[in-house]
């Protein structure tokens, strides 16, 4: 008996020992914490750096917090602890970091900013993300296009603007940048916002969720449009889309004599692919978020060395402590035209995904 108990135990300390020497072996811990399942961009996002990570010899640790912040904060404690050399962090809240990073950089912890700014720190080495404001520039143009293609006699255009989460520094980006397209517009009286409801006080959407959208777009049909019919809507988000589109329909949208708005979007989510093919969204913003992981891993691995990471920005990302030196990738705008070629050519979906 006592035999087997001390085989069993030296076994296990051997299993133990290869264990650990397995991790010596690693060029060390990074943690990846993503904020989100809830839409698919981030599970894509978050996998493809593990599989990146693993590839370049790192042991990764990728975790998701819900949309919930005290789980977010502990989860990034809980890599600290751990060990992690570098954090790769996608904030839900860009302004509630700063205590944990503090305690991370006083542990020597790299700090890289992933998608969304994180604020209000100076202990933020680099941002990898999109040109956020461009997103915005390339869904008030598509919409705009839109409009003059579906509803050329019936100027001005009746249009509605939903923004994205506020303590998220990328919905001012994409605001702003769709903002720059539009207020010319109303300002001209081509575009006319019915409801009287602009800037990211009114027109934000916490969490980017999209049964809020739902909701505020079904007051909003409610309260401004028994009398007049809604042209389009800015959406920020195919999430948000979604729930637009359901609210539109709810009250007959979409069918008879009816027009669908055009309704814009982001991230180039599957169901909203599939409703851009149907006639129902009119566009999105595609971000190649696998492009996004390359880039944040480089960057790793570069901090790691004692290098510079590339970088092609270092004017625009100030989040009120420091400019964030930064490499924006760029978005590509799809509507019915060129969705399906350019997300099955990259390779993003397949064409069975698309098409089922
Ligand atoms: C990202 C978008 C995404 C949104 C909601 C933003 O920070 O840049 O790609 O649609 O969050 O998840």
């Amino acid at each position: 008996m006592k035999k087997i108990a001390t085989l069993i135990a030296s076994a296990a300390l051997g299993i133990s020992m290869l264990a650990s020497q397995a991790i010596a072996e690693t060029k060390g811990i990074v943690g990846i914490s993503m904020p989100t399942k809830t839409s698919t961009r981030w599970i894509s996002d978050g996998e493809t750096m593990e599989k990146l990570f693993k590839e370049a010899g790192y042991e990764p640790d990728l975790q998701f917090a819900d949309d919930d912040i005290p789980n977010q904060l502990a989860q990034i404690e809980n890599m600290v602890t751990k060990g992690a050399k570098v954090l790769v962090i996608g904030a839900i809240d860009g302004t509630t970091l700063s205590d944990i990073l503090q305690k991370s950089a006083d542990a020597g912890v790299k700090v890289i900013a992933y998608d969304r700014l994180i604020r209000d720190s100076g202990n933020v080495d680099y941002y990898a993300t999109f040109d956020n404001f461009q997103v915005g520039v390339l869904q008030a143009t598509s919409l705009v296009d839109g409009l003059k293609a579906k509803f050329a006699d019936t100027k001005p255009w009746n249009v509605e603007l939903f923004g994205g989460s506020p303590d998220d520094n990328n919905a001012f980006f994409f605001y702003d940048g769709a903002m720059s397209v539009l207020q010319p517009l109303i300002d001209s009286g081509d575009i006319v916002v019915k409801s009287g409801q602009m800037g990211m006080e009114q027109v934000g959407t916490l969490r980017w969720d999209g049964t809020v959208a739902q909701a505020r777009m079904e007051n909003l049909l409610s309260s401004t449009y028994t009398d007049a019919k809604v042209n389009g809507v800015l959406s920020p988000y195919d999430g948000l889309s979604i729930g637009i589109l359901s609210a539109l329909k709810g009250v007959g949208y979409g069918s008879g004599d009816m027009a669908m708005p055009v309704v814009t979007g982001q991230d180039a989510e599957l169901p909203s692919v599939k409703s851009i093919l149907a006639d129902e969204q009119y566009s999105t913003v595609f971000k190649d978020t696998r492009e996004l992981a390359k880039v944040a891993v480089k960057m790793v691995d570069a901090v790691l060395q004692g290098k510079e990471p590339e970088v092609n920005d270092t004017k625009t990302y100030n989040n009120g402590v420091k400019v964030v030196p930064s490499y924006l990738l760029k978005p590509v705008a799809l509507d019915k035209a060129n969705a399906k070629d350019v997300l099955t050519s990259s390779g993003y979906y397949t064409a069975d995904q698309i098409d089922k």
